[in-house]
């Protein structure tokens, strides 16, 4: 029998199930013994919460990291919260037991968190409902799921996977994770893949189908489950696990390594992010820094802009974790495929050439300079952050930016904030345009990063979305890769540095050519980051400038591919 949910962390697990179902925590029979001793029992429990909680917190920092185990001291800031703890004692003046108190209380707090847009701030409501359960279970004496001690080989089913649950995880013990709720982007998802467990979520009624003691397979990559397989499927799967985990034990050699060809030109590896939780992941996967950082995703799947403060604490937060590292910000890359409904945008006949990107943040310079002002603040600190401009295709689209970036640090000068003054300003080359004067960019840029998703369609005139037309689009045409080398050149000519952070940089077949024109950065997902470093370990320069000599002169996209394919193949 197979089942579907979503896919939050990739791998293979096979195993035998384990449900994890609610503990009783009616409290419906507790008395009411008095206000004074019903607080101090509510402050028994915040303590013996706390010292629960740190001990797990500790235990995280040292077995998974420290990002991960601020998901569990967030927890314990926000039940120390003077204005929550007050509220539990209102409620306990007005006759409500400690229980009592804490469930409505939280109740509160998760109604008001699960309403608000802001994914993190969504996020919360999942702390808060893990801080009611265990306070609950603190209050009520009944013991935690102990996930500790589970048997080798378990498939952990649960309606709800909470951070408490997924840290207390003996991940040598458990192979597999499924879940009736969670996201992609929930803690659970994230502490999931940190700790590398496959993990489905949100498998509908799933606790009413699995049995106790039931043989799972757990398809993490394709978020499939197949209950009691059949032999052949069981020994496919087998299969399939066996070559996962070797791929796996390989790279993890590639971690806490720089990035090297094989005789030693180190290159800088960089992951992509959309926001603060894929920052978590690109800290974990060993990113040196981030190459491009998708702002829009802010703007996105809510009803009005986020302001000032919202976006400055989003981007101080990624410079923060990534403080030593540098962060490639780019600006509001709406239109074409990124549509932000409130905006109120015109249809248009041609939305990817039509008024998006930097063309639009220009001519809307009241939305443009909120998002400066608060990335020049956000560097103000560690100083790490740069920005770069979108779908750039003259030098006038730079001077426009940076008159409106030095309009604000002047304003901000004169509000007396902090900013940082040297911030970079870089442009993406993703159009034809912008290869063809890449020498007259690189004169007014501090960075390039090329963008070879959009310089692809653009390039050859192929839409990137358009299924019809898909077996077209491919970054192997020549026309791409002359383009590709012809930027870099220009940007080494210029002294400027030149990174890549379209799809086409973790793509092994290309990385020969891509060390041979010289590119001196690559941004890839954070799940790619340690198969890019073993590539491009992979490599000899005089071997790549032999292949990428061989590529260069091959007339057709699919000649091309079929080299480098073939080249990587042996
Ligand atoms: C690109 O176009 O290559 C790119 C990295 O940006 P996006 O995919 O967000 O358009
Ligand atoms: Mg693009």
């Amino acid at each position: 029998m197979k089942l579907h949910g979503i896919g939050a962390s990739g791998g293979i697990g096979i195993g035998t199930v384990v449900c994890v179902r609610a503990r009783d925590l009616d409290y419906g029979k507790v008395p009411y013994s008095g206000a004074e001793q019903e607080k101090a029992r509510l402050h028994q429990a915040v303590e013996a919460f706390i010292a629960r909680t740190q001990a797990m917190a500790d235990q995280v920092k040292a077995r998974v990291g420290e990002k991960e185990s601020e998901i569990l001291s967030g927890q314990i800031t926000m039940l120390e919260d003077p204005y929550m703890i007050s509220q539990m004692e209102q409620a306990i003046d007005s006759g409500s037991c400690a229980e009592a108190a804490v469930d409505t209380v939280c109740q509160t707090f998760m109604d008001m968190f699960a309403a608000a847009e802001d994914e993190l701030m969504r996020q919360r409501a999942t702390d808060i409902g893990d801080i009611r359960t265990r306070m609950l279970g603190i209050l009520l004496g009944v013991e935690e799921v102990d996930l500790s001690a589970l048997p080798a080989g378990t498939v952990l089913a649960a309606h709800d996977l909470t951070p408490s649950m997924t840290i207390g995880l003996d991940k040598e013990h458990v192979v597999g994770i499924l879940t009736e709720t969670g996201g992609k982007t929930s803690h659970s998802a994230i502490l999931a893949r940190a700790l590398e467990v496959p993990a489905v979520l949100s498998v509908p009624d799933v606790l009413e189908i699995v049995k106790d003691g039931m043989t799972a397979v757990v398809d993490g990559g394709e978020g499939e489950i197949i209950l009691s397989p059949e032999q052949a499927q069981l020994e496919d799967y087998q299969a399939r696990r066996a070559k996962w985990l070797g791929e796996r034990e390989l790279l993890q050699i590639y971690r806490d390594r720089e990035t090297r060809t094989a005789d030693g030109r180190q290159v800088a590896l960089y992951a992509n992010i959309g926001g603060v939780v894929d920052a978590q992941a690109a800290v974990h996967a060993g990113a040196e820094g981030i190459g491009l950082f998708r702002t829009e995703f802010l703007f996105m799947d809510r009803s009005a802009l986020p302001g000032e403060e919202e976006q400055y604490e989003v981007y101080r937060q990624v410079s923060q974790m990534m403080a030593g590292k540098e962060v490639i910000i780019r600006t509001l890359d709406v239109g074409g495929d990124k549509g932000i409904a409130y905006l109120g945008m015109e249809a248009e006949e041609n939305p990817f050439l039509g008024h998006r990107a930097i063309r639009y943040c220009l001519d809307h310079p009241e939305i443009y300079k909120v998002q400066l002002r608060a990335l020049l603040r956000a560097g103000a600190e560690h100083r790490n952050l740069k920005i770069m401009l979108p779908l750039v295709t003259g030098v006038e689209e730079i001077r426009g930016a940076r008159a409106l970036l030095e309009a604000c640090k002047a304003e901000l000068g004169a509000e007396g904030k902090a900013y940082d003054g040297d911030i970079a300003l870089g442009v993406m080359i993703e159009t034809p345009a912008a290869v063809l004067i890449a020498d007259l960019l690189a004169q007014e840029s501090d960075f390039f990063s090329i963008g070879t998703n959009d310089l692809t369609q653009y390039t050859i005139a192929v839409d990137r979305g358009n299924a019809q037309v898909a077996k077209l689009y491919t970054v192997f045409h020549p026309a791409v890769l002359r383009s590709i080398r012809q930027v870099i050149a220009a940007g080494k000519a210029a002294g400027i540095p030149v990174g890549m952070c379209g799809e086409a940089a973790a793509d092994p077949a290309l990385i020969p050519l891509l060390l041979t024109f010289g590119l001196d950065e690559f941004s890839v997902s954070p799940t790619s980051v340690l198969s890019a470093r073993k590539h491009i370990a992979d490599w000899q320069e005089e071997d790549a400038a032999r292949v990428t000599r061989g590529a260069m002169e091959l007339p057709t996209a699919a000649q091309v591919e079929a080299y480098l394919k073939g080249v990587q193949g042996n």
